[in-house]
């Protein structure tokens, strides 16, 4: 079995399958991160060489589930899963976590990518913070005129945003803590991704309670596939897959 990771719900899967002799299991990292945190499960880092080199991974792995865990927003690879599981007749599972959904009391403006919400921050300058990750910040480099704060795992490449502060971290990040850098940093708006879950949701409530402005990114589409909302599903689905195939003697 294969695990495109990169999230939680991947750790989540690789964490309760991790010594389970029913499962072989192998979980993939982009290498976005330069600190990977090593999972209880072998694992390999690197893209695959697009939907070819995915379905070349599979054939010579003899892998017959894919579990695409990865981030909502890393809509590449997804396509590429769904493209490679179909053409290897593998069965591909998606794991799809919810968006997050405004609520009364919430300042959304919601935009279909970075350079609308770059725009969206408006022609006074305003306090960022960016919690978008480290790649997509350079819509922001073009709206000059705002003070950033950047929160991401890495931190950017330097020179990007000329003067931003950097906070490199990784979540889970809690609301007391998410309360506190909005208000020590003065932010007046916050750009995130819907990336949805629990993990880095804490800012949401935080700006809600200081009615601070929060222009979210909406996600891109992803190939309608087979899919489930969390790690225990898929955990389940992975264990009737594998009872189904032992039942017909395979
Ligand atoms: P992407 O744009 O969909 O993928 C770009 C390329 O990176 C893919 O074509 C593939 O290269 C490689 N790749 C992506 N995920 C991989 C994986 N799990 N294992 C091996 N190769 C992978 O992805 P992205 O948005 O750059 O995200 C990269 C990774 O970071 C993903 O694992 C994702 O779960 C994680 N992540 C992303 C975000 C985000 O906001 N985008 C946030 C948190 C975590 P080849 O074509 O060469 O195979």
């Amino acid at each position: 079995m294969l695990l495109l990771g990169g999230t939680t719900e991947a750790s989540a899967i690789a964490r309760a399958l991790a010594g389970d002799a029913r499962f072989d299991l192998t979980l993939s990292f982009a290498g976005r991160t330069r600190a990977i945190v090593p999972p209880p499960v072998p694992y390999r880092v690197g893209g695959f060489g697009g939907a070819p080199g995915l379905a070349h991974t599979l054939r010579e792995t003899g892998t017959d589930a894919l579990v695409d865990a990865t981030h909502p927003f890393a809509a590449r690879i997804s396509a590429n899963a769904a493209v490679a599981a179909h053409e290897g007749g593998v069965r591909l599972l998606g794991v799809r976590r919810p968006p997050w959904r405004c609520v009364p009391g919430d300042r959304w403006h919601e935009v279909a990518d970075m350079a609308e919400a770059a725009r969206a921050l408006g022609a006074a300058p305003r306090r960022v913070l960016l919690t978008v990750g480290q790649l997509d910040l350079l819509p922001f480099a073009a709206v000059p005129q705002h003070r950033y704060v950047v929160r991401s795992v890495d931190p950017p490449p330097a020179g990007l945003l000329p003067g931003a502060d950097i906070i490199a971290a990784r979540g889970p990040f809690a609301e007391d803590a998410e309360r506190a850098l909005l208000v020590d940093r003065r932010i007046d708006v916050i750009v995130t991704k819907n990336s949805g879950g629990t993990a880095t949701a804490a800012k949401l409530i935080a700006a809600r309670d200081l009615g601070l402005r929060v222009v979210m990114v909406d996600r891109p589409a992803l190939p309608p596939v087979e899919s489930v909302e969390t790690a225990e599903a898929a955990v389940d689905w992975l264990i009737r897959h594998h009872d189904a195939r032992t039942d017909r003697g395979v």
